[in-house]
C-alpha cells in the first residue's frame, strides 16, 4: 500500500482526525485496542435504528432480521478464519472469556490430579490465570516453556516438556509485549504427534496476518473483536466440532438449552450450547462489518505494510542513544517494546501523551514475562495499518525530545 492508500484508509476512521492536547492524535496503542472504521460505527447505528430485537426467540419480523444478521456474522467469522463449519464458531465476550470457557470445560471433562497444562513464558495473563485457576481446583500442574534472550520461544524445549500427562498446550500466536510471532503450525504438529490438543491465542495475530484454522489444524483458537477493528464486548472461540461436541457447557441459561425441567436439562446443539443468554448481536454484526472491511483491503496487503512500518520504526528508534528494544525475534509483528537508559517508561509515556502520542506503558498484563526478562515494564508502541511513517517519525522525535529533557535536568 502506498502513502495515498493509507491516507485514504485513515479517512475511514473518524477518531484519527481528532487532536489531543492541541496536537494531531498519533495512536500507537493498537495492541490494547484498535480504532473503529465508519462502517463499523454505521452498522451499530443501523442495528439499533432498524433491526433491534432479541435473536433466536421471536416469530416477528424484527427478531428474524436480527437473527439472520447474527447468524450471517457467524458465517463471516467462519470464512475469515476458514473454519470448516459455522458450528465451530462460538461468540463470547472476548478472548479472555473464550480461554476461560475452554479452560473450565476442558479441565472438567479431561483433567485429573497430576495432569499437566503447558503454556509459554510470553503469555498474557488471560492465558495464564484461567489455567492456574483450574490447576488449583483439580490439582493439575502448569508448566511453562521458556524463551531465549531475543524473546523467541524455545520450541524444542516445549516439545520436550510434553509428557504423557500433558492434556493441552495453550500458546499465544503473537506476543502482545515482544511482538514475537510463534511458529504455531510447528507447535500444533509437534503437540499432535504426542496426541496433545492445542489452543492458539490469536488476540494479537488475526488483525495482522492471515489465519487459517484448517491449515493450522489447531484444536481451539480465540480472539477479541475490539482488537480487530470491531466493537468491544464480543469475542470468538473457534473449536473443532469434535472437541466442542465433547466439552460440557460453560455457563447455563437461556439459548444454550434444548429442554428444561426441574429434574433435568438437555443442551442445545452447537454452537448454541456455549452461548448462554442473549448474545451481543449488535456487536457480532459490527464485528462482521469490520472483517468485511479488512477483507476488502486485503489482509496480506495489511501484513506487508505493517511489516514495512515495523522495520522503519525499529531502525529509527534504535538510532536514539540509550534506547533498547525488548523483543528482537526474527519473526515479529508490528509491536515495539522499548526502554531508555535512566528514564522510567511511565515518564516517557506521560510526556509522549502531552505531544498527542498514545503509547502503552507498564507490564502489559504479562507480569511473569517481565520477571523473566528482569524488568518492571516497557514503553510499547503498537502499529496498525492506518499508521504512517510520519507518525513513526513523530514518535522518534518525541522520544528524542524526552531524552534531551532528562539529560538536561540531570546535568
Ligand atoms: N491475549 C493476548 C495476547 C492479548 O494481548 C490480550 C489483550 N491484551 C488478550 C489475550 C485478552 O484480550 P481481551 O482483554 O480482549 O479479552
Amino acid at each position: 500500500m502506498n502513502k495515498a492508500d493509507i491516507y485514504k484508509i485513515r479517512d475511514d476512521f473518524p477518531i484519527l482526525s481528532r487532536e489531543v492536547f492541541g496536537n494531531p492524535l498519533v495512536y500507537l496503542d493498537n495492541a490494547a485496542t484498535t480504532q473503529k472504521p465508519q462502517c463499523v460505527i454505521d452498522k451499530i447505528t443501523k442495528m439499533y435504528c432498524l433491526e433491534n430485537a432479541n435473536v433466536h426467540r421471536g416469530v416477528h419480523f424484527l427478531s428474524q432480521a436480527a437473527t439472520d444478521e447474527h447468524e450471517a456474522s457467524r458465517r463471516t467469522v467462519q470464512k475469515f478464519i476458514n473454519a470448516a463449519s459455522s458450528n465451530e464458531i462460538v461468540f463470547t465476550r472476548g478472548a479472555t472469556e473464550s480461554i476461560n470457557l475452554v479452560a473450565s470445560s476442558f479441565c472438567r471433562k479431561f483433567c485429573k490430579e497430576g495432569d499437566e497444562i503447558l503454556i509459554t513464558a510470553m503469555e498474557h495473563h488471560s492465558n495464564i490465570v484461567p489455567w492456574q485457576m483450574q490447576c488449583d481446583y483439580y490439582g493439575l500442574k502448569l508448566k511453562v516453556a521458556p524463551i531465549n534472550a531475543d524473546g523467541e520461544l524455545l520450541t524444542d524445549e516445549l516439545s520436550r516438556m510434553i509428557t504423557p500427562r500433558t492434556r493441552l498446550v495453550s500458546v499465544t500466536h503473537v506476543s502482545n509485549v515482544l511482538g514475537t510471532i510463534n511458529p504455531v503450525d510447528k507447535i500444533v504438529k509437534l503437540s499432535h504427534a504426542q496426541n496433545v490438543p492445542v489452543l492458539i491465542d490469536a488476540a494479537q495475530s488475526v488483525q495482522h496476518c492471515r489465519v487459517d484454522v484448517q491449515q493450522l489444524d489447531c484444536d481451539f483458537l480465540v480472539f477479541s473483536s475490539h482488537k480487530i477493528y470491531g466493537p468491544t464486548g464480543v469475542g470468538v472461540l473457534y473449536g473443532k466440532e469434535r472437541w466442542l461436541n465433547d466439552l460440557p457447557p460453560y455457563q447455563g441459561g437461556g439459548e444454550m438449552i434444548e429442554s428444561v425441567s426441574f429434574d433435568k436439562t438437555t443442551f442445545n446443539s452447537l454452537p448454541f450450547k456455549f452461548e448462554a443468554g442473549t448474545p451481543d448481536f449488535v456487536g457480532t454484526a459490527a464485528l462482521a462489518a469490520a472483517l468485511d472491511y479488512l477483507t476488502l483491503i486485503g489482509i496480506d496487503k495489511i501484513a506487508a505494510y505493517e511489516h514495512e512500518l515495523l522495520q522503519y520504526a525499529t531502525e529509527k528508534l534504535l538510532s536514539i542513544p540509550g534506547l533498547r528494544i525488548i523483543g528482537n525475534a526474527g519473526e515479529k509483528s508490528s509491536v515495539i517494546s522499548f526502554l531508555v537508559d535512566g528514564i522510567h517508561p511511565y515518564d516517557i509515556g506521560t510526556l509522549l501523551d502531552k505531544m498527542g502520542i498514545a503509547v502503552r506503558t507498564g507490564h502489559h498484563c504479562a507480569e511473569p514475562l517481565m520477571h523473566e526478562l528482569g524488568i518492571e515494564g516497557t514503553v510499547r508502541a503498537s502499529f496498525a495499518f492506518y499508521n504512517t511513517k510520519e507518525e513513526a517519525d513523530k514518535l522518534v522525535k518525541g522520544v528524542e525530545r524526552i531524552v534531551k529533557m532528562f539529560r538536561n535536568v540531570k546535568r
